[in-house]
């Protein structure tokens, strides 16, 4: 159950300094922050201390890659070192797993902290029920990419109304997703396959990413991302070992139309 579960009110009201510390924005970048991007005080009646406050929680990047049931993370572990410069947060529900992931990370910070290939201080967990109040944690067209790998099929017909796809929560998922951006989905079950690909064709913000792009040998960031969605993730691994099939699907964000 996710009772416990806390939100933020707003992105700005996350604590993102304490998920990247190497990012941190210091309380004296932000009196001459003006370049940073970094949205810090929301409202008007805030009050200076207010600001200050909550400059210290904010880093010098934002994320921009997540990967929403991040189980235990092995996507999270692979894209860290291939993509050093970009924030990646994974979200998870279940707390042991989230607790888990947390570990790994703080242990790989410290043995790879004088490391030239990663130190591993881009990525980060957070414990959440990603079926609710995404927009919380994210502005609008913050992500360049959202990985689902594996989500749970939730067979049964009344379980559907389970799944995280759905034309709700994609019209959540375009929200938080820059135009030109791309969710990346994978799963072992073909009807929920079907289902993804479904419901991301008949949502207006998406349009399917032919497999040319993306499949086979070769450069580009598209093509690497779906190579390491497909080999490391633990249930990628998993239906590997019992030579499964698996079915990938990306959808690229599409601009919003002009206003009337
Ligand atoms: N993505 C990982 C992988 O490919 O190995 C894990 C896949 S596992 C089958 C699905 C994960 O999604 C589980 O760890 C589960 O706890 C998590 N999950 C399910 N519903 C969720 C939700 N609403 N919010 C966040 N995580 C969720």
């Amino acid at each position: 159950s996710d009772h416990s579960l806390t939100y933020p009110k707003s992105p700005a009201d996350m604590d993102w300094a304490s998920l990247y510390p190497a990012y941190s924005l210091k309380k004296s970048e932000e009196v001459v922050n003006d370049a940073g991007g970094m949205e810090v005080c929301g409202s008007h009646d805030e009050t200076p201390s207010d600001k200050i406050r909550k400059s210290t929680r904010a880093t010098t990047k934002n994320v921009e890659i997540a990967d929403i049931g991040c189980g235990f993370g092995g996507l999270l572990f692979a894209l860290a070192p291939q993509f050093p410069d970009t924030l990646i947060l994974g979200m998870e529900i279940r707390m042991s797993v989230t607790e888990y992931v947390h570990d790994k990370i703080r242990a790989l910070r410290v043995q790879n902290a004088a490391s030239d290939t990663g130190t591993y201080q881009n990525i980060a967990v957070l414990r959440a029920n990603t079926m609710k109040f995404l927009p919380n944690f994210f502005t609008k067209h913050q992500l360049h990419s959202i990985f689902l790998c594996f989500p749970d099929p939730h067979f049964k017909q009344r379980k559907h109304k389970a799944r995280i796809v759905s034309y709700t929560l994609n019209s959540e998922y375009a929200y938080v997703l820059r135009p030109g951006g791309i969710v990346y989905t994978i799963t072992d079950v073909k009807d929920l396959h079907e289902w993804m690909v479904g419901h991301f064709e008949k949502h207006p913000s998406f349009e399917r990413v032919g497999e040319e792009e993306y499949d086979g040998e070769g450069d580009g960031e598209i093509r690497q991302r779906v190579r390491i969605m497909r080999t490391e993730t633990e249930e990628g691994k998993k239906v590997e070992r019992n030579n499964g099939d698996k079915f990938v699907a990306l959808f690229r964000r599409t601009e919003d139309p002009p206003w009337p």
